[in-house]
């Protein structure tokens, strides 16, 4: 006891010290928590993305009509344009797509480095223009670029430790990814902070207008997205919670953003790699 006492203040010490040179800065300057850097967010979400896409092709659960998957391409293609062209660290990401065919599922991600999906559910059920599906996937592409995959990673990684502490993590996540690269399968599963919603709102608007795509689109998928949430909801809206003055930010941001591109001029497409079925 008396050790322990003895050792407290030094304990304390290197757990501020953790804590200190675990913060980070985001884009917009708000101060970050990271116990995950984000190269090796990036790195991790590799792994649990490859794990995901496998599971998926297992249960051939990936669209495979061209139509289809050449809108994504081209959309996600445009709004990359300008994300590389801001973020320039994403220049080397891995750009990828996978389709998922899921029609009751209303979801869409992206993970850190640059590895998204969308499915079917969301885009069939909410009938989305081009327009809507670059407001989501800018918006997910924005919770990348700004680092929020490795802060989500840093809370189920302190989640992660409590659930084995416990007993409760299932054998099969064990055996399948281990560690951090678990973790980044499950932050897919973390709700967002409402503060970092207001970041990927702001930046996913203004990719999405560069990339030329309607700003308004940002307020009818939203207001879409609440009319589906009656009868348990979106998952979209589980993990993204809507900061209380959403859809009236949006309409203020929709208004400045047009100036960026009044004509909606379109920007080239950037290689996204399409995950589609083996
Ligand atoms: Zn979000």
């Amino acid at each position: 006891m008396t050790m322990l006492k003895k050792l407290w203040p030094v304990l304390a010490t290197i757990v501020a010290c953790w804590l200190l040179s675990a913060c980070a800065t985001s884009p917009t300057g708000r101060s970050q928590l990271m116990l995950v850097s984000p190269q090796s967010a990036i790195v991790e979400s590799e792994k649990a993305y490859i794990s995901t896409v496998n599971q998926l092709q297992e249960k051939q659960q990936l669209v495979t009509d061209p139509k289809r998957l050449q809108r994504i391409r081209t959309i996600t293609g445009r709004l990359v344009s300008e994300a590389v062209k801001k973020y320039p660290s994403s220049k080397n990401w891995q750009w990828s797509v996978a389709v998922i065919d899921d029609p009751k599922t209303l979801n869409a991600w992206c993970m850190a480095g640059g590895r998204m999906a969308i499915y079917t559910g969301i885009i069939d059920q909410l009938q989305l223009s081009d327009d809507e599906i670059a407001q989501i996937m800018g918006h997910e592409i924005a919770h990348a670029l700004a680092n929020h995959s490795a802060e989500r990673m840093s809370r189920a990684m302190v989640m992660q430790a409590g659930l084995l502490a416990a007993g409760a993590a299932t054998e099969q996540d064990q055996l399948t990814l281990a560690g951090a690269a678990l973790a980044a399968k499950l932050a897919l599963e973390l709700p967002n902070s409402r503060t970092a919603e207001t970041e990927a709102d702001r930046i996913g608007i203004e990719l999405a207008t560069l990339a030329g795509y309607d700003p308004q689109a940002a307020v009818s998928l939203w207001q879409k997205m609440g009319k589906a949430s009656g009868g348990g909801g979106p998952e979209f809206l589980s993990t993204h919670p809507a900061p209380g003055n959403r859809a009236k930010t949006l309409g203020r941001l929709a208004q400045q953003m047009r100036a960026l591109n009044p004509t909606q001029r379109k920007s080239p497409v950037h290689p996204v790699n399409m995950v589609s079925q083996r």
